[in-house]
C-alpha cells in the first residue's frame, strides 16, 4: 500500500544538521521526496534565499528545523547571534512558503521558549504565563515569535503550520564542542576524555539541582514526522519530550556509570544553574500522536551515545 508520504515533497530546513538528519532519514523510508537546502547555496536568514530555495524546490511540506542554537555557554557567549539568526530565518522561511503556497509548515520550536520561572512540568497553556529565563531568552524568544506567525499567518492569509516545542535532545551527532554543547554532550566528552587519561576530576558546571528532561534524538524525529502528518492545530504548540525529569546530579552519575570512569566529581559553582526545572507536559502529545511516547529510555540513549562517540571521537570533537 502507498503511504500518505509517497511521493510528497519536502523541504527540510537544517536537513543536514543534528536533528534535521534524523527527519530526512524518516521521511525518505516513507517514500517522500525530500529536498536539504544547503547553507552555502541558500542562505535562509534572507527573504531572497527562502524565495529561490521555494521556487526552485516546490514543496508541500515544510520543516523549519534549520536554526543556530546550543546550550547555556552559547547563551552567554552569543546572545546576539542567537537572536538575530534565529528571529529573521524563522521570519523569512514562513513568509516565502505563503508566498509559495506551501500545504503545511512544521516549525521546529523549544523548551527554551516556556516561562522561566513555573513549577511544575510546563504545559502548552502556559506557554505565554510569564518571562523566559534569563538564561535562554534569546533564543527562546525567537522561536516564541514563530508561534505568533504561524498563528497570524493563518489569519490572514489561511498558512497551514503547527508549532513543535521540543525539550533538550541529545545523542549521535550532536555538537561535542565544549563552548556550545548541551550539559550530555559536554559531559559525555568530559566523561570519556576522563576514562581515557584517568584523570583524578571531572569538572561539572553549576550545583548539579536543576531538573531537565531528555529525549534521544532519534525518537524525537519519530514525533516530528508523526505530528507533521497527525496534528494540526496552527492555534496550539505541540510539547514533544518524555515528561521525565532527571536532575542534573542524576543525569552526570549515569553518564559517569555508563563511561566507566571512576574519579571525582568537581562541582564549580561559578557556571550558571539556567533554569531550575525545564520539563514538559506530554499528556497532549501523547493524545495528539495516538499514545506514541519516546521509546528510548535515558540509560540506553546514553549507552548509544557514549558508543557511537567513541567511535567517531575525532569527527565528533572537530564539528562546532
Ligand atoms: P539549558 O538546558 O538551556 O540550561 O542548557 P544546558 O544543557 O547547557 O545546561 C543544562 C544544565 O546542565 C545547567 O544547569 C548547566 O549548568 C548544567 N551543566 C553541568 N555541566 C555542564 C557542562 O559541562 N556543559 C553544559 N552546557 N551544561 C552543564
Amino acid at each position: 500500500m502507498r503511504s500518505s508520504w509517497t511521493e510528497k515533497r519536502v523541504t527540510v530546513t537544517g536537513g543536514n544538521g543534528f536533528l534535521g538528519r534524523h527527519v530526512v532519514k524518516r521521511l525518505e523510508r516513507l517514500g517522500a521526496q525530500v529536498f536539504v537546502p544547503r547553507q552555502r547555496d541558500y542562505n535562509l536568514t534572507t527573504l531572497e534565499a527562502c524565495m529561490r530555495c521555494m521556487l526552485e524546490h516546490p514543496c508541500d511540506l515544510l520543516v523549519h528545523a534549520a536554526a543556530y542554537y546550543g546550550g547555556i555557554g552559547i547563551n552567554v557567549n552569543e546572545p546576539a547571534k542567537l537572536y538575530y539568526s534565529n528571529l529573521v530565518m524563522g521570519a523569512n522561511v514562513m513568509e516565502a512558503a505563503r508566498l509559495t503556497h506551501v500545504a503545511k509548515v512544521v516549525n521546529i520550536g523549544t523548551a527554551c521558549s516556556y516561562p522561566g520561572y513555573l513549577e511544575g512540568h510546563l504545559k502548552e497553556a502556559d506557554l505565554w504565563s510569564g518571562p523566559c529565563h534569563a538564561s535562554v531568552v534569546n533564543y527562546g524568544l525567537t522561536k516564541k515569535m514563530l508561534a505568533v506567525q504561524s498563528q497570524a499567518y493563518l489569519k490572514q492569509y489561511g498558512l497551514k503550520s503547527i508549532h513543535l516545542i521540543l525539550t533538550n535532545l541529545y545523542g549521535p551527532g550532536d555538537s561535542y564542542n565544549p563552548e556550545r554543547s548541551h550539559v550530555v554532550a559536554a559531559l559525555v566528552r568530559k566523561f570519556v576524555e576522563a576514562e581515557m587519561s584517568k584523570a583524578p576530576t571531572v569538572e561539572v558546571w553549576g550545583t548539579g539541582k536543576p531538573v531537565r528532561e531528555f529525549i534521544y534524538v532519534e525518537d524525537c524525529a519519530d514525533a516530528i514526522v508523526l505530528a507533521a502528518e497527525k496534528y494540526d492545530d496552527a492555534a496550539m504548540p505541540l510539547n514533544i519530550g518524555t515528561g521525565i525529569g532527571t536532575t542534573i546530579r542524576e543525569l552526570t552519575e549515569a553518564v559517569q556509570a555508563a563511561s566507566g570512569y571512576k574519579g571525582k566529581l568537581v562541582w564549580n559553582t561559578d557556571k550558571p544553574d539556567g533554569a531550575m526545572m525545564k520539563v514538559l507536559d506530554v499528556t497532549r502529545m501523547k493524545q495528539q500522536l495516538e499514545g506514541w511516547s519516546p521509546p528510548t529510555s535515558l540509560r540506553d540513549g546514553l549507552e548509544k551515545t557514549i558508543k557511537w562517540y567513541r567511535a567517531n571521537k575525532a569527527e565528533a570533537d572537530a564539528k562546532w
